[in-house]
């Protein structure tokens, strides 16, 4: 059992430090060098731009953009745009050395990045929205590319987004759909990238309930964040025959014991903008959100959301990371102690980043896949990683974040000294 001052101590981690916490975890286990772990962690680029946008009143206002590269080691680096006013250095060092271990776990070739500005975009209009967008891409036009950084949608970017970073990109260097993922169909998009995430959260849950005895058509799933990745996996665990008790999103969080039409709440939030006040559910506070008893609990919204304190009091057997860090470093240990299993974001979520290198595939080869292909080799590559990612957990004795670090390190790792360091 952690004591209360070890508890406290994770708890005052930053979500890089955590980041770098979980690869240390793994790092003791591969005897990894003090060097080798220095550089292995820390970005080897980072980019902050002012944003100077006039505003459709006439005011202007100067926004902060950030362009975070990771590690290149095995492929240009990949990862996505995040519109949001939490986006800080911090947020997106942390969020960009994730996309290093996912991509690495996944077996994808690329590094790791992350982008965004800090903003509320809900309360700009559509123009400025596309303003502030370009005006970015040509603050950090010197380092992103087809070859050397590719980003792609992430919490609050769109597809629309990714078509005006395409565009903008394309008017400097003539036209170049594989600078950008998670384009719309019509400009290169892949088949099958709009709703791969939640599709690879999905194949995941289904991989984990089978490997943890759990029947699927018989577990309850709550949900927090009802966007890109929250929807679609709520929508394809619903046709799996699971039952969707609770979804939350920004503005509250809904509850039906016998289960939510999950089409019908699509619906409703597309209308409404929220998944509250939908008919026939109980409304219910985040914390009572977290707090509804299921089987399988997916945070598919911010980060940092289960912290020690509410670690203590969720009641589910395994926890999908459908988010990018949703456990603090404490709420992740307590989850331990507690015997709950929890599917790392670097494997639950890495489903987008899979269709991501499918799509640029397809770019750089100027040819189209079926979505029925895109399907296939999505599930096989994640069912691939689940496998090795269990594999390794159960031959070091270890919990699956660590066993998914231990196996990430090890490709990039390996890139690195072959590359550079041998
Ligand atoms: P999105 O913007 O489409 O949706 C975000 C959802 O979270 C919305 O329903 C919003 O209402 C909800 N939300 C925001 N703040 C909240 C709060 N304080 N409390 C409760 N709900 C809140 O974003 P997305 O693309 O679905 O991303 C969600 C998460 O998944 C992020 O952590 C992101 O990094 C991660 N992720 C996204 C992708 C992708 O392909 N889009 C890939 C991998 C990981």
């Amino acid at each position: 059992m952690p004591t209360a001052k070890e508890i406290a101590r994770l708890e005052s981690l930053s979500t890089y430090q955590t980041v770098n916490h979980q690869f240390d975890r793994a790092a003791d286990l591969l005897d990894l060098p003090a060097a080798e772990r220095t550089i292995l962690k820390s970005p080897f680029r980072e980019l902050k731009v002012e944003i100077p946008l006039k505003m459709d009143s006439g005011d202007w206002r100067v926004f902060n953009g950030y362009r975070i590269q990771h590690d290149n080691s095995r492929g240009p680096c990949k990862g996505g745009l995040r519109y949001h006013p939490s986006v800080d250095d911090d947020e997106v060092r942390a969020l960009a050395s994730l996309m290093t271990w996912k991509t690495a776990l996944v077996d994808v070739p690329f590094g790791g990045a992350k982008g965004g500005i800090a903003c509320e975009p809900q309360k700009m209009s559509n123009d400025e929205r596309q303003r502030l967008t370009r005006a970015f891409v040509r603050a950090i036009d010197d380092i992103i590319g087809p070859h050397t950084d590719i980003p792609a949608p992430d919490v609050n970017t769109s597809a629309q987004t990714m078509a005006w970073v395409m565009d903008e990109y394309s008017a400097r260097h003539g036209y170049t759909p594989a600078v950008v993922t998670g384009k719309p169909v019509h400009l290169g998009g892949s088949f099958g990238r709009e709703d791969a995430t939640g599709r690879g959260v999905t194949i995941i849950t289904k991989a984990a309930a089978r490997a943890f005895g759990l029947n699927l058509r018989e577990a309850r799933v709550v949900l927090q964040g009802f966007g890109n990745v929250g929807s679609h996996a709520a929508r394809l665990l619903h046709e799996s025959g699971a039952k969707i008790v609770a979804v939350g999103d920004a503005h509250g969080a809904v509850f039906n014991a016998d289960g939510l039409d999950i089409t019908a709440l699509a619906a409703h939030s597309a209308i409404n903008g929220k998944v509250g006040g939908f008919p026939g559910t109980t409304p219910l506070s985040p914390q009572q959100l977290f707090e509804t008893e299921c089987e399988i609990l997916i945070p598919a919204a911010l980060g940092g959301v289960i912290d020690a304190d509410l670690a203590a009091k969720v009641k589910t057997k395994l926890v999908i990371e459908g988010a990018n860090a949703p456990v603090t470093a404490g709420g992740e240990a307590i989850l331990r102690e507690r015997g709950i299993i929890s599917v790392p974001d670097i494997l639950a979520n890495a489903g987008g980043v899979v269709v991501s290198y499918f799509e640029w595939v397809q770019n750089l080869t100027e040819f189209r896949w079926k979505e029925e292909r895109v399907q296939v080799e999505l599930e096989e590559t994640m069912l691939r990683a689940f496998g090795e990612v269990a594999h390794v957990a159960d031959k070091r004795d270890t919990d699956l974040r660590t066993a998914a670090f231990v196996l990430s390190i090890g490709h990039v790792a390996a890139a690195s000294r072959l590359r550079w360091m041998n």
